[in-house]
């Protein structure tokens, strides 16, 4: 069988969003479970759509996300390079056979000359025009132009485009792996520019000879381009490719949370969530647009969900880490309808996967964050309060926030259920708590939990009655980790101090 090898083909127009993420995630795990080879190709032949720094975020959001490519742009490998402004001088040679063989020609019309005809027809009751196996005829070009015509006009220069010259009425056929088989009759179609007048060929002839070239086996890319899938095969019929042509697998588009359009960034931003794996800044505009990365997703937990995003193993399990997804993943079972992004869904998987990291690998992940607050503590004294606090957090970089009064004063007082569980009559019984719990000897958790329930039950008190009060006493919210595990992290003199500051407020 032929080797497995499949490519992510972005091009730099603008920070990679998370729907080509995925697309390039299923490029990945559909190569790694054939042990095949995974292609980063950057196709920048639109060199009026380049954006700085495009191709650079691209690389690196695929490391981030763990699907790093075995060869390609910024890694090198056999078919270097791999990004299409540097292949340049390759592709003409291929323009040129499809002119030899007949199945492209020469078109001098302008854009200036291709707009005012557009117009004509507009006004003649056709609202679409297209260049295409009839209008040719009508148009300036090598099909409806004599030989002597196109030569002079090559002699002085004039500048030309080459098309394809789509043949009339046939059916072209092919089999997507997701979709089935997918036929279309060519008069639908027009006579794409295959070369431009500036030398660059465009995407559908750099995209087909570079995957050629590559040897591409799978091709696996978004739904956006289904309609172009036609002239891709009649193209490979046209080179003589056709038993290396690789397989088609169009990907179902990444819906937004409300409605059936695609997602895009003003959803994300209009519903509070990041559409880019990384921070990114407009390099015109300046603006700035915030990743799952410094939000503080886990790779690995993007990674599962954006593989879900469209896939589905067909069983229950939804935590998978990379190498059973690699297992796992089949095209057969990529969905053809959309997949909506499902914000809580990614909290919920980051969530997961926080839980199987220890508490010293998430201690010495939030150290920095806590000395730079100027907080102290022990490293022991971390590795405690990440085990107390942790599962309140959907993100760890929360973590140092979230169980702040540790380590600084209480900011806030939850006054409003203090209030309602405070009783004046009782302000001695607590100052008598407060003093037994100064005469502890070893101040722990074990001592304070049997002091506090003896004293509870010689006053005939209830838990309720005496609990939320410590509680907002020593960290100003009723959320929080276990009471007798506060006291002994903050120690005697802390707790104390916050328990007898309480208890005047509340007087
Ligand atoms: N350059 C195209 C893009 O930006 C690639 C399409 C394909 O994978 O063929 O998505």
């Amino acid at each position: 069988m032929r080797r497995v090898r499949t490519r992510y083909a972005p091009s730099p127009t603008g920070p990679q969003h998370i729907g080509g993420l995925r697309t390039a995630i299923y490029c990945y795990l559909f190569a790694k479970k054939h042990g095949g080879d995974f292609i980063l190709r950057i196709e920048d032949t639109d060199q009026n759509r380049f954006v700085p720094g495009a191709e650079e975020y691209l690389m690196e959001s695929l490391q981030w996300a763990g699907v790093p490519p075995d060869e390609g742009q910024g890694i090198g490998g056999p078919h270097a390079p791999y990004k299409q402004s540097e292949r340049k001088a390759l592709y003409r040679k291929y323009a040129d056979q499809l002119l030899e063989s007949g199945h492209a020609y020469i078109a001098f019309d302008t854009s200036a000359e291709l707009e005012a005809w557009r117009e004509r027809m507009k006004t003649q009751g056709n609202p679409s025009p297209q260049y295409n196996n009839v209008t040719r005829q009508y148009l300036m070009n090598s099909t409806s132009l004599s030989a002597d015509e196109v030569k002079s006009r090559l002699e002085r220069g004039d500048e030309y485009t080459i098309r394809f010259k789509m043949p009339r009425n046939e059916e072209v056929k092919f089999e997507d792996s997701i979709r089935g088989w997918v036929s279309v009759n060519t008069n639908q179609l027009d006579d794409k520019v295959l070369f431009k007048s500036d030398g660059m060929p465009t995407y559908h002839l750099a995209n087909v000879v570079d995957d050629y070239l590559m040897e591409i086996s799978h091709v696996i890319r978004g739904e956006e381009w289904l309609p172009s899938a036609p002239l891709h095969v009649l193209l490979y019929r046209a080179f003589g490719w056709e038993d290396v042509m690789p397989n088609f697998s169009h990907l179902p588009l990444m819906l937004r949370p409300d409605g059936n359009g695609k997602l895009s960034k003003r959803d994300g931003d209009r519903l509070g969530f990041p559409v880019f794996p990384l921070n990114w800044t407009d390099p015109e505009t300046k603006e700035k647009s915030t990743g799952f990365r410094e939000i503080g997703f886990l790779p690995e937990a993007v990674l599962n969900f954006l593989a879900f995003c469209g896939w589905n193993p067909g069983t229950e399990q939804e935590i998978f880490s990379k190498a059973e997804l690699i297992e796992a993943f089949t095209l057969e079972r990529v969905s053809k309808s959309g997949a909506r992004f499902d914000w809580n869904k990614v909290k919920w998987y980051n969530q997961q996967y926080i839980k199987t990291i220890s508490d010293e690998t998430i201690a010495s992940t939030i150290a920095p964050k806590i000395a730079e607050n100027g907080w102290k503590c022990s490293d022991a004294q971390l590795i405690k309060y990440v085990s107390l606090v942790r599962d309140r957090a959907v993100f760890i970089n929360e973590i140092p926030e979230i169980g702040y009064y540790f380590f600084t004063d209480i900011r806030e007082f939850d006054l409003a259920t203090a209030q309602k569980k405070w009783k004046a009559e009782r302000k001695d019984l607590f100052v008598k708590l407060s003093n037994q719990l100064n005469a502890l000897e070893a101040f722990d958790a074990a001592n304070a939990e049997s002091l506090i329930k003896n004293f509870l039950h010689d006053n005939s008190l209830g838990m309720g009655e005496v609990m939320p009060i410590l509680r907002i006493a020593l960290c100003g919210t009723m959320q929080g980790p276990p009471v007798f595990d506060l006291m002994e992290w903050m120690g005697k003199e802390m707790s104390i101090k916050r328990i007898d500051h309480f208890i005047q407020m509340m007087n």
